[in-house]
């Protein structure tokens, strides 16, 4: 960014001082090699400059992602996000400043981008994205998400397909959503309703597989199955009657040192005091490369939509998903999912889909297993069957009156080809499925 371009250049349309806007007036002013020529104009700044358009997140993602779509040409930007700034974010969530420590991101976020790129206004909110309803969510031509949570996406995807009107194309949203995970990312752009959602997808984004414990308890391999053993067998046996704070560096050192021995029993090298910290409180690394990689592919999908300068992802019939791996080179693949007919959120509605349940289980072992499933992740399940309310979590009374269920088997409670309706507090959704005995 040149301060000296952004002090005298005003709006992408205007005439004065063009050196900030050179790459983008190529690409609006002429077509290239795959834009489709019906859909095409040149010069067409409008497009972009009355695209109202919301960003949810403002933090890692977020800031690259309102940088981006600022010097996109986007005029009308709004934001959500609910936090606050910690020293923490600094190294990466680059529009905040030490001085920012404790105000919130959409704020602070909103204010920077401003000053910096002229003619951009930014409207923050610093709240929930669950505190606002379809009338507020309508006023946008398209949603980009650049969250962490998989709960917020299910979110405000189910709501988006929620708002469609088959006979009104305003209500059609586009949902750009991005996402990374150390130095893994995706970006992918869902049509609410006629292509793949992020319910459909849901199972690539699995709750990470835990180690089962006899492998910590007896032969680890990895330095974290040596964390791991120190977090949930060495720390009961020794500690029981201390309350693990995995904020309390004396806690964590504790831990480290024990594992350190474990590790040096079994020749593991590799255990640290950062590792120990990452693995107990299941940090992630965020990348700021990733980030900037996968916030791009999100803004350049979000250009494409509004000026129809290139095709972009998501088109019905063509790739929707891009993933991004970095871990050992620079690797991108883009290919379509597809829809899935028994989607929960964007399914026709007419089958359920099959679950497989463990007929001796206990209805408890049932309910915890939910949060676990890939297909479902849901973690306050409420369960009901044609008939009966197995177990009802939502209300204090009702939970009262089920809770006699949950010790009692699978097999006693629901038949095999019966229907269980699962609703969860957290998602406007209901999730139907059929019960298949597992063998
Ligand atoms: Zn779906």
């Amino acid at each position: 960014m040149a301060d000296a371009a952004a002090s005298s250049q005003p709006t992408a349309g205007s005439d004065t001082n063009r050196a900030r806007w050179k790459y983008l007036d190529r690409i609006l002013n002429r077509p290239g090699p795959f834009t489709d020529p019906d859909e095409f104009r040149p010069g067409n700044y409008a497009s972009v400059d009355r695209a109202k358009i919301l960003v949810i997140g403002a933090g890692g993602l977020g800031c690259e992602i309102l940088k981006n779509l600022a010097l996109s040409g986007f005029k009308d930007i709004h934001v959500i996000d609910m936090d606050t700034i910690d020293v923490s974010n600094l190294n990466r969530q680059f529009l905040f400043r030490a001085a920012d420590v404790g105000s919130y991101k959409a704020e602070t976020a909103a204010r920077f981008v401003e000053k910096r790129v002229k003619g951009v206004k930014i409207t923050p909110y610093c709240g929930k994205i669950q505190d606002k309803d379809e009338s507020y969510y309508m006023q946008f031509a398209m949603i980009v998400c650049g969250l962490d949570s998989i709960e917020a996406r299910r979110w405000i995807n189910a709501t988006l397909v929620g708002m469609i009107d088959e006979n009104d194309p305003d209500t059609l949203k586009p949902l750009i959503d991005g996402g990374t995970e150390g130095f893994k990312g995706q970006a992918r752009v869902i049509f609410p309703t006629m292509t793949s959602c992020i319910e459909c997808q849901l199972d690539m984004h699995a709750p990470r597989a835990a180690v089962p414990l006899c492998t910590l308890a007896t032969i680890p391999r990895q330095p974290q199955h040596c964390i791991e053993w120190a977090h949930i067998i060495a720390w009961e046996e020794e500690r029981k009657d201390i309350t693990l704070d995995t904020d309390d560096p004396e806690h964590i050192t504790w831990l480290y040192q024990k594992a350190l021995q474990r590790a040096q029993e079994f020749n593991i090298p590799g255990v640290t005091y950062s590792m120990t910290q990452g693995v107990v409180k299941n940090i992630i690394p965020a990348i700021a490369s990733t980030n900037a990689i996968v916030a791009a592919s999100c803004c350049n999908e979000a250009f494409k939509l509004a000026t129809n300068a290139n095709p972009f992802l998501g088109f019905p019939g063509t790739d929707n998903y891009m993933m991004y791996t970095g871990d050992e080179s620079v690797y991108t693949y883009t290919f379509e999912h597809q829809k899935k007919d028994d989607c929960p959120v964007c399914g026709s509605g007419a089958v359920a889909r099959p679950l497989e349940v463990n007929p001796s289980a206990t209805l408890q072992e049932f309910v915890e297993s939910l949060a676990e499933r890939p297909e479902a992740q849901l973690k306050k399940p409420s369960i009901r069957t044609g008939t009966s309310s197995l177990y009802i979590q939502s209300l204090a009374d009702l939970e009262q009156q089920t809770r006699h269920n949950l010790v009692r088997k699978m097999d006693d409670l629901v038949e095999e080809g019966e229907e269980m309706v699962i609703t969860d507090k957290a998602f406007p959704t209901q999730f139907r499925y059929k019960v298949i005995w597992k063998k």
